[in-house]
């Protein structure tokens, strides 16, 4: 088994969901007191939260790409980001390391694709659905992507940095969100994809009638995969 180097704590209430998946699968698939073998990095957001507002996504790059650097020098064998938005920085951190570094959205397009789903939602913070770095990384895998319009973008984006990343999961905001979710499916989707690992935490496959794809659920599954090949 290999072992895997986690930079998580963007958030914490989404990272610890990573290391709950990851272990509970390495025991089913090992059996007996079997569990992942990982070293964790674990920021404190605020600081993450501070860069990303100041746009400063040099300086995060660098931070991250020296953490990575620092978890392949502790062992890692392959290196995984708990955070879509921070995936804006994925180029600087692969440049920092030799190990693999399991892209969170080729991973949530894998399983996109699998499930026969061509045009999906895209919800996740205002980088994640408006930046090249995923949404475009998702579009080169053929997905057509679809993310909501003003103000259920802002909304979307609102709701993850004032209410989810603080541990603060309400039921307006499932409401606002389903309702995000159907106008989306309006305008074509056949899928969901919760594209801020936290997303998951307000709403569940059971919640929505098309596709979901929850992408921390999908990237931990995909870290047991290659920590287990
Ligand atoms: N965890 C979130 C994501 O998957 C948002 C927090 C962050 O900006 O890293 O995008």
């Amino acid at each position: 088994m290999k072992r895997i180097g986690l930079l998580g704590g963007m958030s914490w209430e989404s990272s610890i969901e990573y290391e709950r998946t990851i272990n509970q699968a390495v025991r089913q698939r090992l059996g007996g007191t079997a569990s992942a073998d990982m070293i964790i990095r674990s920021y404190n957001f605020a600081e993450i939260e501070a860069l990303q507002a100041a746009d400063d996504w040099k300086a995060a790059g660098q931070l991250l790409a020296n953490d990575a650097q620092m978890l392949q020098n502790a062992g890692a064998e392959l290196i995984v980001l708990c955070t879509n938005t921070m995936h804006r920085v994925a180029g600087a951190i692969e440049a920092a390391i030799d190990i693999e570094f399991l892209h969170l959205a080729d991973a949530t397009a894998a399983a996109v694709t699998e499930a026969g789903v061509d045009t999906v939602a895209l919800l996740g913070t205002r980088y994640t659905m408006e930046q090249d770095f995923y949404r475009g990384r998702l579009e080169r895998h053929d997905l057509s992507v679809i993310v909501p319009a003003e103000p259920d973008l802002t909304t979307v984006h609102d709701v993850i940095y004032d209410e989810l990343v603080r541990g603060v999961v309400s039921a307006d905001s499932r409401t606002a969100y389903l309702g995000i979710i159907d106008r989306l499916v309006d305008r074509g989707a056949r899928g969901v994809i919760a594209g801020c690992t936290e997303i998951e935490l307000l709403i569940t496959p059971a919640d929505i009638e098309v596709a979901y794809f929850p992408t921390a659920h999908l990237h931990a599954m995909a870290a047991v995969e290659a920590a287990l090949s």
